[in-house]
């Protein structure tokens, strides 16, 4: 057995079983090994039958007298057994295991684990964990701190735990500890720490296996994104680009408005970058409705002053379009041809020099010289396959990503730890904040009354329905449709309604999207896909259904496509929790108007998870270590430094080496 052993290969996992394991990832030997425990039943107390109290937790020791199947009035099978140490009997009661009389014989000595609980009039202990015991054999199951894991159907912790401790002795021996001695310092050494996380004596050892296997989580991560960005140094650019700033400068001066000090400041980092001898690789964070597009444009043009063309990517077709509008507008003036390529239209004159595009961009059959900038619109979108615009130039084009979403500054030193970022942190002078209210579920109909009233002034809305999957599912287009005609029928039948979901033909969102923006349309009724772009200044009301299933930085996101007028706007929101905690965590939303401390907030209230949305969670996806805890991101990160700086090729450290490259698939940029 090896660690890369595929899990089908060994001896009692067949063919289905194979299937379960996949369901959870699990492929090969190594993966079952680090799979870990989401929490542990605490079955250590081993008491003896005489001593114990209804409510206790406890583990039982002694010789099964009886065991019999009997069934219920509803045909339900009972199984029960009686188990007598010296002092005592017992009775244990299964359901729906009528194959255990097969397993436990009389006469046997098993141990049982679980809660002493009253059924009927007597003491039993209901559906206990029970193992038997042997000469020789370690307790697995009972009478310790007993490891609970994820499971899927058919796939249980105890079969899981059975597995895992006979592979672990074998494994753990050959993954030995490739961390240098130097890193490590007080912490556990790996095989101890793994040993320990499946089968901990304390939970004091519970915490110090977690310690370990986070800090190489998060070592490895900034190890990757580090190299990455060494690597990205010493490849070459396409051509340092020359600025001709007197160009620059007058097309800043011809724009519809004067740039923020935030947008000038970030536009001089880039415009910095350009001019080195490798390629920029740099991520721009900054607000809804910060001004990022005007940036992208300025860079743009600048790459078609040195005789290079560019792509732009986002996320979607609605997107897409409206940048194709925005940017003809800037750049059409200055001669530069403006084309689109999304999975249904495709307009490319031969000469384009900007191509604004989705996804279909990827596609292999898309060839276009001579591309010296690539610009990612709303990078949290995408995963790492926007690295294969890259394919194997030899000469790389200049990268830079935009993204709204806030991430803590620690946490993006360690995901993007391979870009360099910059953050544009100022709105544009004139914008108000967007009034934003918790609206509890009995004052629904004044909401609707206010919105009543705004639309008769002339005003536009949004309503947004409940997030339902992280991505735009059938379901999540399903409840639009639904809440779409409930409001239609019933409360705002005299006004103009249109629906925009994910699921409808890009043709149809276009002309929803251009109805509302010719204010055809009065209400928006919408699933989450407008957090991403739109824009219409004389939209200034949102409402959003099922508040608290979205992440503060989502929500805050979403509701920055209001207040893009002058015009005072309203957010709403609704939750169908209405507990205590759900609604705090929505009203920070009242009071905050910072993307950034919102994810902050979101990060410590609900974890990861919630900040980077699907796509990005999966880049990373984190088993162990988590996000929040900043100390040992810090510590992490430092390591990882001072590793590379040592011995930026790795070649001293093969075992860093080997483990980097079995995570390369998700890192690597070329
Ligand atoms: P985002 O950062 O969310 O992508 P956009 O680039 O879409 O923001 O800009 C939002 C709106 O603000 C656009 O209508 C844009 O024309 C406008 N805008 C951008 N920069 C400025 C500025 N400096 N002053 C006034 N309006 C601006
Ligand atoms: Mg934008």
């Amino acid at each position: 057995m090896e660690l890369n052993t595929p899990l089908s290969g060994l001896p009692g996992i067949g063919y289905t079983l194979a299937k379960r394991l996949i369901r959870l990832e699990l492929f090969k030997v190594e993966d079952l090994i680090n799979h870990y425990p989401f929490r542990y039943d605490d079955f250590s107390k081993v008491s003896k039958i005489s001593e114990v109290k209804v409510g206790e937790t406890v583990t039982l020791e002694g010789e099964v007298w009886s065991i019999k199947n009997t069934y219920t009035r509803f045909r339900k099978v009972l199984t029960k057994a009686t188990l007598n140490d010296s002092t005592g009997s017992m009775e244990l009661i299964w359901f729906n295991q009528s194959w255990l009389t097969k397993n436990i014989k009389v006469g046997e000595k098993i141990r049982a684990s679980g809660k002493i609980d009253r059924f009927g009039s007597k003491t039993t202990m209901v559906a206990p964990d029970w193992e038997k015991v042997e000469e020789g054999k370690v307790n697995l199951h009972t009478g310790r701190l007993v490891p609970v894991y994820p499971e899927t159907y058919g796939l249980t912790s105890k079969w899981l735990r059975q597995k895992i401790a006979s592979l672990l002795p074998r494994a753990l021996f050959q993954i030995g500890d490739p961390l240098p001695n130097s890193i490590k310092d007080e912490m556990l050494p790996l095989p101890e720490a793994l040993n320990l996380i499946h089968f901990p004596q304390t939970f004091d050892d519970v915490a110090k296996a977690k310690k370990r296997l986070s800090f190489d989580e998060l070592f490895y991560i900034q190890l990757a994104t580090q190299k990455a960005r060494l690597d990205w140094q010493q490849k070459q650019t396409i051509k340092p680009l020359k600025i001709d700033q007197e160009k620059i400068n007058r097309f800043v001066k011809n724009l519809p408005f004067e740039l923020t000090s935030a947008q000038k400041k970030v536009t001089q980092e880039i415009i910095d970058d350009l001019q080195k001898g490798h390629p920029m690789n740099r991520l721009v964070q900054g607000d809804v409705g910060s001004g990022k597009t005007v940036v992208a444009a300025i860079i743009i043009y600048l790459t078609y002053l040195n005789g290079l063309n560019s792509l732009l990517m986002a996320p979607t077709e609605i997107l897409a379009f409206q940048h194709c509008q925005t940017l003809t507008n800037l750049l059409a003036p200055y001669g530069l041809e403006v084309g689109i390529y999304t999975g249904s239209r495709k307009i490319l004159q031969g000469s384009s020099h900007v191509i604004v595009g989705t996804h279909a961009l990827l596609s292999k059959t898309l060839e276009i010289d001579n591309i010296g900038l690539i610009v990612i619109d709303e990078q949290q979108r995408f995963g790492v396959e926007q690295r294969t615009l890259l394919r194997s130039k030899a000469k790389i084009p200049h990268f830079l990503t935009m993204t709204a979403t806030p991430i803590p500054r620690t946490v993006a030193l360690t995901i993007h730890g391979d870009l360099d970022m910059s953050v544009i942190d100022e709105l544009p002078k004139g914008r108000k904040e967007v009034r934003t209210h918790f609206v509890p579920a009995y004052k629904r109909a004044d909401a609707y009354k206010f919105i009543e009233a705004q639309v008769k002034e002339g005003k536009q809305v949004y309503i947004i329905t409940p997030l339902i999957e992280e991505s735009e599912t059938i379901l999540s287009a399903k409840a639009a449709k639904v809440e779409f005609e409930r409001l239609k029928k019933e409360v705002f039948s005299h006004l103009r309604l249109g629906l925009l979901h994910g699921k409808l033909k890009s043709k149809d969102k276009e002309e929803v999207l251009n109805q509302f923006k010719d204010a055809q349309i009065d209400i928006l009724v919408s699933t989450s896909v407008v957090e991403v772009g739109v824009d219409v200044p004389n939209a200034t009301i949102m409402l959003i259904e099922g508040g608290e299933r979205f992440g503060l930085a989502q929500l805050h996101q979403l509701r920055g496509r209001v207040g893009r007028g002058s015009e005072q706007s309203y957010t709403f929101l609704f939750s169908e929790e209405e507990n205590a905690s759900a609604i705090n965590r929505l009203k920070n939303l009242e009071h905050i108007h910072d993307g950034l401390k919102l994810s902050e907030i979101d990060l410590k209230i609900r974890g990861s998870g919630e900040i980077f949305g699907t796509r990005q969670s999966g880049r990373w996806n984190l088993k162990i270590a988590s996000f929040s805890n900043l100390s040992l991101i810090e510590k992490s990160r430092e390591a990882a430094t001072k590793i590379l700086e040592q011995n930026p090729d790795l070649d001293k450290y093969p075992k860093l080496r080997a483990k980097l490259s079995s995570l390369a698939q998700t890192v690597s940029p070329d």
